[in-house]
């Protein structure tokens, strides 16, 4: 099978051709700069091309993606007609999605009501999708959520402790992110422990970051919330803080919301606390060269990931599986160990050598520790492109 995964920006479209069933990539690029003039980079294996191609609209960047798709040079299938199914990653669900689903005109209208839960994603998501149908009208088209994993959790879990009416009118709550990584992970932790009946953690650790409390393979809760602002700190996301901070900031230095939050989201995280990045490998490299405010924004985030670990701990009644993903969670046993050093009373040892590891499928905790700790790469993609795959093989 074929399954083309789209990932629409409002002026960007990145795309993969994957077999869901062994997850290679044929073939993956991007288009840039749609709406101002057009630019696709091609990749097939090692091989790069880039091609300057007009986009005045998301429909030429993907008639461009199929042209190239099907080139006799470039290309990597025959014809479209190979192309089994699209499966489109959509930021928000809001309450309308459990689960991913394929994609037909109440589907669509259900995406244009979580609009206003995701302003400046799910319009490009949709200009993806229609695009899409436009220039391949027989091919079945699936949407995959950002939050729909995380639509098990209990009330608890998702209400905010404010006037009810924001919930009932403005579905204002928390929803949560990253949820086809944190599925994907939680699939392959169950997977890899041979049970799906445990009390699991997964800390995703990237540029963005987030937790999720899962059992027996549902989630419970996790960091984000009605946006990616909640939860740990980010590269350059506070997390969560004191909502009075927001109205002080607003008028000591005359903000507006817009632009605090835009303070919050854009210059604040590890980048703010570290003042050199928002990346972890530089903030790393300055901690190391004795750089005081580095370490301390390396030692925040890990002790708010520890604490957010604790408190799933406590919210799942105890924990079995500690999982680490993407960017820093793959590759940073140092930011590992940070957070796992003082866990040791919930079970949690790790080998050290075991944990010399970036990037790779495998146990990092010790033989004797209590709970097993796990890096597992997360693949998005391949999560979109199988559900794709199962949604229309279901649907024959
Ligand atoms: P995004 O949220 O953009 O998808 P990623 O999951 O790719 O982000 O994670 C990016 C982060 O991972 C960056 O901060 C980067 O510094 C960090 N990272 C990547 N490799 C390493 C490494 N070897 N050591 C420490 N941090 C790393």
């Amino acid at each position: 099978m074929n399954i083309l995964i789209i990932n629409a920006g409002s002026s960007s479209l990145k795309y993969q051709l994957m077999d869901p069933e062994t997850g290679v990539v044929s073939a993956k690029g991007l288009c840039e700069r749609i709406y101002i003039d057009g630019r696709l980079t091609h990749k097939v294996g090692d091989k790069k091309v880039v091609k300057d191609i007009p986009m005045p609209t998301h429909s030429e960047a993907i008639q461009a993606v199929l042209a190239i798709l099907v080139d006799p040079v470039e290309g990597v299938i025959n014809s479209t007609d190979e192309i089994d199914a699209v499966g489109h990653r959509v930021l928000h669900g809001g309450m309308e999605f459990f689960d991913s689903c394929i994609i037909n005109d109440e589907v669509i209208a259900a995406i244009e009501k979580c609009i206003p839960l995701g302003p400046l994603h799910n319009p490009a998501n949709l200009m993806g999708i229609r695009a899409c149908q436009a220039v391949m009208p027989n091919t079945p088209q699936v949407a995959v959520f950002d939050t729909a994993f995380h639509m098990t959790m209990p009330p608890v879990a998702y209400r905010y402790a404010i006037p009810t009416e924001y919930y009932k009118n403005d579905s204002i709550r928390r929803y949560g992110f990253h949820g086809t990584s944190h599925k994907y992970v939680t699939k392959r932790a169950i997977e890899l422990m041979g049970r799906k009946e445990m009390k699991l953690v997964n800390c995703h650790l990237g540029n963005g970051s987030s937790l999720s409390a899962v059992k027996d393979g549902k989630c419970q809760d996790t960091s984000m919330g009605l946006t990616p602002l909640a939860g740990v700190p980010m590269g350059t996301r506070s997390g969560d803080l004191d909502p009075a901070v927001v109205q002080f900031v607003m008028n000591k230095y005359g903000m507006s919301a817009d632009e605090c939050l835009n303070m919050l989201n854009k210059k604040s995280g590890v980048l703010a606390l570290s003042g050199v990045s928002s990346d972890f490998r530089d903030i790393e490299d300055g901690a190391a060269a004795g750089n005081e405010d580095c370490a301390l924004a390396l030692d925040k985030f890990a002790y708010e990931v520890r604490k957010y670990v604790g408190s799933y701990a406590a919210a799942l009644g105890g924990l079995d599986c500690l999982v680490f993903t993407a960017g820093v969670g793959e590759n940073s046993p140092e930011m590992r160990e940070r957070i796992c050093e003082g866990l040791e009373f919930l079970g949690v040892k790790l080998d050290p050598q075991k944990n010399a590891v970036r990037g790779k499928e495998t146990i990092i905790s010790a033989d004797d520790s209590k709970v097993t700790v796990w890096v597992i790469p997360t693949n998005e993609e391949l999560m979109i492109a199988q559900d794709t795959a199962d949604l229309v093989k279901a649907a024959k």
